[in-house]
């Protein structure tokens, strides 16, 4: 008995605070780039490999957490159920990153894109009333010396992952002038529909790029564990203020 009337309590109570949480009734498709087979891009630290993935998949795996603290519904269409948060500087390439559902990651491309499309436009098709929305996070590859901002892309036929990503470049602006007020920050938004993930998805998405993997200033933004932190907090607050 104590145990029927505890589970009660638990369920009330369970219920009350989500009915209180401020993404209760909203759905996230977080997808961090490549991962499986191909690690994306790799920078270099000293003697140590970059894998692009394995940074795009800490961002996105605390992106996770964060909204799902506040209510939302979250499936990670990349997850790795080996790895959660990690606050080491390097972190180790692997390649046993599996897609929603738990499939095998295909080397090949363009069938690794359709995967997560598929994938995503499944779920989407099943939530249909919901506040849904798809965000893909990579770390970009360019010459070394060329020092890049974060910045978004979304399709130019969807006003609303524009406006998603102009919240959370918003976020980026206002929190980059507090931390960094010695540098401009040069983020932005543009419309890229040639990226595949961009212009098959069926919900709002916004393409996140974290900054050039092999530029020793943009390393520091996903190399200390407390910047990848910031950089999936900002992108909540935006989330929140588009939501809201
Ligand atoms: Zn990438």
């Amino acid at each position: 008995m104590y145990l029927f009337f505890s589970i009660l309590l638990t369920s009330l109570l369970a219920g009350s605070q989500s009915a209180r949480l401020p993404l209760t009734g909203t759905v996230f498709y977080l997808a961090s780039g490549h991962g499986g087979p191909d690690p994306g891009a790799i920078g270099r630290l000293g003697k140590h490999r970059l894998p692009e993935d394995e940074y795009a998949y800490d961002v996105t795996i605390r992106l996770a957490q964060r909204l799902e603290e506040k209510g939302a519904t979250v499936y990670m269409i990349v997850d790795d159920p080996n790895d959660g948060i990690r606050d080491d500087v390097v972190l180790k390439i692997d390649r046993d990153e599996m897609a929603y559902p738990r499939q095998a990651i295909p080397l090949n491309q363009v069938a690794r894109l359709k995967q997560t499309t598929d994938a995503v436009n499944k779920l989407y098709a099943r939530h249909k009333a919901a506040y849904q929305r798809f965000i893909t996070i990579h770390v970009d590859s360019r010459s070394k010396g060329e020092k890049i901002d974060v910045f978004f892309y979304h399709h130019s036929a969807s006003p609303k992952g524009k406006r998603l990503a102009k919240h959370i470049h918003q976020r980026f602006a206002t929190n980059y002038r507090r931390h960094q007020a010695d540098r401009p920050y040069s983020g932005n938004v543009t419309t890229r529909n040639s990226l595949y993930v961009v212009r098959q998805s069926d919900p709002p998405t916004v393409f996140i790029e974290l900054g050039n993997i092999q530029n020793p200033l943009d390393q520091r933004r996903f190399l200390l564990a407390s910047n990848r932190q910031a950089l999936a907090n900002w992108m909540m607050q935006g989330i929140l203020d588009d939501y809201r």
